[in-house]
């Protein structure tokens, strides 16, 4: 069994995505081609038009990017989930901003907005909300607090595109957000990818600037830039995947509720709020005996993963930024019981119950 089925997808959409792939060869226009520009206007049109959509790099460089463009500056404080992807903190500690580490919501898993509350001080800038497993954080209740004290909010959407919040896109709910395109995410190219997505004209301009070495006119550089752009030829793959990408999360939302049905009297099951529809990046169940039952998983051949074993304050890297009022209980807890099941739109259902059957004779 695969933990994503990527192989699956390809045999599906072979012929397309050949098609596209011979297109671009053939014109040679791999940098910033028109299959770059079609894909940015499919993006947009698919978050409903008005929000600009730019392909990038990576998702990681599509955090930066929305930094850089936000002018951040060294000693800035910038809130962040701990419990998330390495990606969330790294960006802002690079540009030699503070990360501030903040619990999350036991149920959500996102950023705990009454929590933010207390982290902010006369140097906070923004909030990274982020999106985990592709489940939007609650973002009404965030945008509103940062107004409050006159913060910017950036979304990391990274797993989370396609989701909804109050029957608006993931994507398109802060003034600023990123997405990624790593295979493995719900919408993932063949290769590193990305995009950052903003409903301000001001910012998106600044972006498209940065990402091509801070350039407005052939070797004139008015801002210090990096090389992000996204390639043609993953343009081009992910036009075809994005066609098919409804039915693909449709998919995912059905193997969900199976798993649900099957498993909720054995482990903690995701929860979704009532306001909001899940990308399913990831099913992640909690259990306290984790270690063990992913042991005999593994024995049946059955892939699990944990998304994450360590809060992000715990990490070596962060080690430099000491937090003494931090006590974040409910991520403690989380990175020691969460693994995650293999999750994918093509899942069968007797993948499902051989899991579950499996998951019985354990617990
Ligand atoms: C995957 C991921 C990223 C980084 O995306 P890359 O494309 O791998 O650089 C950032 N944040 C979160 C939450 C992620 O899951």
């Amino acid at each position: 069994m695969q933990f994503v089925d990527l192989k699956y997808q390809y045999t599906l959409y072979k012929k397309e995505i050949q098609a596209e792939i011979d297109g671009v060869l053939k014109s040679a226009a791999f940098i910033k081609g028109p299959a770059l520009t079609k894909f940015e206007t499919e993006m947009s049109d698919y978050l409903g038009g008005s929000i600009h959509a730019i392909g990038c790099s990576s998702g990681t460089d599509a955090l930066l990017l929305g930094l850089m463009a936000l002018d951040v500056q060294p000693g800035d404080e910038i809130i962040i989930p701990d419990f998330t992807f390495i990606a969330t903190g790294e960006v802002v500690a690079f540009l030699g901003a503070v990360p501030v580490f903040c619990d999350v919501d036991p149920e959500t898993y996102t950023i705990d907005p009454e929590q933010i509350r207390k982290k902010v001080t006369e140097k906070t800038v923004g909030i990274i909300p982020v999106s985990i497993f592709g489940q939007p954080a609650d973002f009404d209740r965030i945008n509103t607090l940062a107004q409050n004290y006159d913060l910017w909010v950036m979304e990391d959407g990274a797993q989370s595109f396609g989701a909804e919040y109050k029957g608006k896109k993931s994507c398109s709910l802060t003034q600023i957000a990123a997405t990624s395109f790593f295979p493995a995410k719900p919408l993932g190219c063949y290769g590193d990818g990305g995009a950052v997505f903003t409903n301000d004209e001001r910012l998106a301009e600044k972006v498209r600037i940065i990402l091509n070495h801070g350039q407005i006119k052939r070797y004139h550089h008015a801002v210090i830039g990096i090389n992000g752009r996204l390639d043609s030829l993953q343009a081009a793959i992910l036009s075809v995947k994005l066609r098919h990408f409804d039915i693909e999360l449709q998919q995912r939302q059905a193997a969900a509720e199976k798993y649900t049905a099957q498993l909720e009297n054995l482990v903690s099951t995701p929860i979704v709020m009532n306001d909001r529809i899940s990308s399913w990046a990831q099913y992640t169940v909690q259990h306290e005996n984790r270690d063990q039952i992913r042991e005999i998983l593994g024995e049946n051949e059955i892939p699990t993963a944990v998304h994450y074993p360590i809060p992000l304050h715990e990490q070596e890297a962060f080690s430099h930024f000491p937090d003494s009022n931090l006590t974040a209980p409910v991520t403690k807890k989380l990175s020691k019981q969460v693994f995650s099941l293999p999750m994918h739109p093509f899942l069968k259902d007797e993948d499902i119950k051989k899991i579950a059957d499996i998951m019985r004779g354990i617990i």
